[in-house]
């Protein structure tokens, strides 16, 4: 339907209120409070910069595990530790290998994993601090709004802003009482900065050449908070684990983190190039709870929160070009992630950083073509963020074949500077690698799958209860499945519908109806992890953003 939408005009609108994009607003009204205090032209105003979060509030839809290199931090808000929006710095750290019931230390922690003069944070907060900087800058910033669709340049490859989600429609997509549409928000400088696998991105990449050498690929990370009984864990403790549950040709390990207030932050992050469609990441994080090393931790504590989220793992020859007229994609919407570190959130700031020192200039020499703002690129290059990714830009490759392979193709990536024994190793799109069922066409019966015992494990609906995930019932289904025909055919035979399983949230159930196979989706469970738009094999699925407002709340995650 067409609507009549109000137009807004703005220098520049940043998507997305992690913290790449809040570093970008906050550092770039720095820049411009000091160019204006210097009586220098053309007078600048942090009100004309605007950014959009589809959350209810700030830090909401933000999740990692997560231990923070404070290296961006530092550099975006140098006092930062006088008032630290940090749980506690990292005290002892550790690797373990699990066996099904024995658990192996590491002689030392691999220097990749040491996390000495680290901070485990909650991002969530950390988020949520950070919005209070931006906001006293005197920045627009609009929760509640997300970016629904891009506005491209007539001529050209490049973007002019942005059409946020139209409000009140119901789930046949006619307007309600309340309906309101989206603004049309054009901007001078569009940033993307809606975190992995951002449908804005998305729907750039369909338009524009920006694909890196290999395409992206994703682990799925599923996180647990709980509650322990007081001494069972020391706050600053982190342990990584490999091995079991996994089995070694897939990707993955757990993690445990000892926060203040008896709290535990622990999950697992699993690759999505498994092979066995009917694999679910869900269960098999279930299952590592009940390893006596995982177990001991957590008994007689509580289940607090829950939270599932896709993460960028393919590096630096993953990373599409990040710049267009008008535009630039940063943080996790560009792979601005070590994935042999397991960090992101030092590089996120540092590219909303980088952004917004490109930015700044352009607006200064009023040129935002993507020549101009092709120096974001060059300014990535000579930043520490080329530095660290450069020797582990062929880590995840290295392990296509496996566990062990992959640990001997990273020795190798470390005498050799990163080449290993392929440079560059190439990545799969995560999904290529289902095996084929070939299977008479049947329904497998969903009785039989993992409940959990209710204390220690949970079957997936208890997890999004304990999400906070909320979202408004009589509007359009988000999961915009382009072809259902296959789903209730093709897949049920080829694949056997992974999207029962992948999906951590039980969004999708295949029923019978009229005694044929048909897909229902449970939308207003989708904890917005994006790991359906990734992993189904047919890719038909397409997620859009529902209406403002809706989705998990991971406060204090
Ligand atoms: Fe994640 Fe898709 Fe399930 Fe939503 S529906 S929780 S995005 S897999």
């Amino acid at each position: 339907m067409t609507a009549e939408r109000e137009q807004l005009e703005a220098d520049v609108l940043i998507v997305g209120a992690g913290p790449a994009g809040l570093a970008c607003a906050l550092h770039l009204s720095n820049l411009i409070h000091k160019h204006n205090e210097s009586g220098a032209k053309p007078e600048l105003s942090t009100e004309n910069i605007y950014v959009l979060e589809k959350a209810r509030e700030l830090g909401a839809h933000q999740l990692s595990g997560a231990v923070m290199d404070p290296r961006g931090l530092r550099e975006l808000v140098p006092d930062f530790e006088k008032a630290p929006p940090f749980d506690t710095p990292v005290g002892d750290d550790a690797a373990y290998f699990l066996t099904e019931k024995k658990s192996l230390k590491f002689p030392i922690t691999p220097p990749p994993l040491e996390n000495h003069g680290n901070y485990v944070v909650s991002v969530s907060k950390l988020t949520k601090w950070l919005g209070g900087l931006v906001e006293k800058t005197g920045v627009n910033l609009f929760t509640q709004f997300a970016g629904a669709q891009l506005i491209f340049n007539p001529e050209g490859e490049g973007i002019a802003g942005v059409i946020t989600d139209d409000k009140g429609l119901d789930k046949n997509g006619k307007p309600k009482d309340n309906y309101t549409p989206g603004y049309e928000l054009r901007a001078k400088v569009t940033v993307l900065a809606e975190g992995p696998r951002g449908s804005l991105t998305k729907q750039l990449g369909a338009r524009c050449k920006i694909q890196g050498l290999n395409p992206q690929v994703y682990s799925l990370g599923i996180k647990e908070l709980w509650e322990v009984p007081a001494g069972r864990i020391a706050p600053g403790w982190v342990a990584h684990t490999l091995g079991w549950p996994l089995p070694s040709s897939t990707y993955g390990g757990g993690w445990i983190y000892g926060l203040r207030d008896n709290r535990v932050s622990l999950g697992m992050a699993i690759g999505l190039e498994y092979q066995d469609p009917l694999f679910d990441p869900h269960e098999a994080f279930q299952r590592y709870k009940t390893h006596p090393f995982v177990g001991r931790i957590l008994e007689g504590g509580k289940l607090v929160r829950y939270g599932a989220k896709t993460i960028p793992m393919g590096g630096w020859y993953s990373m599409p070009r990040p710049y267009v007229d008008g535009g630039l994609i940063i943080g996790d919407s560009a792979g601005f992630l070590n994935s042999q570190r397991l960090k992101g959130i030092h590089m996120g700031i540092k590219s909303g950083m980088l952004a917004a020192e490109t930015i700044f200039d352009a607006l200064r020499s009023d040129d935002i073509s993507a020549h101009a703002l092709a120096a974001f690129s060059e300014k990535v290059e000579q930043s520490w963020i080329k530095k660290e990714l450069w020797p582990v830009r062929n880590f995840h490759q290295g392990f296509h074949n496996g566990l062990w392979a992959g640990l001997a193709n990273t020795a190798v990536q470390m005498i050799s500077g990163g080449r290993g024994f392929s440079d560059p190793a190439r990545t799969r799109a995560g999904y290529e690698d289902y095996r084929k069922l070939n299977r008479e066409r049947e329904l497998v019966d969903q009785s039989t799958r993992f409940k959990g015992d209710g204390v220690l494990t949970f079957d997936r609906l208890t997890d999004v209860y304990h999400s906070g995930t909320r979202h408004e019932e009589d509007q359009p289904c988000h999961l915009v499945v382009l072809e259902p025909s296959i789903c209730a055919d093709r897949c049920v035979r080829e694949y056997g519908n992974p999207c029962q399983y992948f999906c951590p949230a039980a969004v999708y159930e295949m029923v019978r109806e009229k005694d044929a196979p048909k897909l229902k989706i449970n939308a207003s469970n989708c904890v917005h992890c994006k790991t359906c738009d990734i992993a189904d094999p047919y890719q038909i699925i397409d997620w859009v953003p529902p209406e403002g407002g809706g989705g998990p709340n991971y406060e204090g995650m």
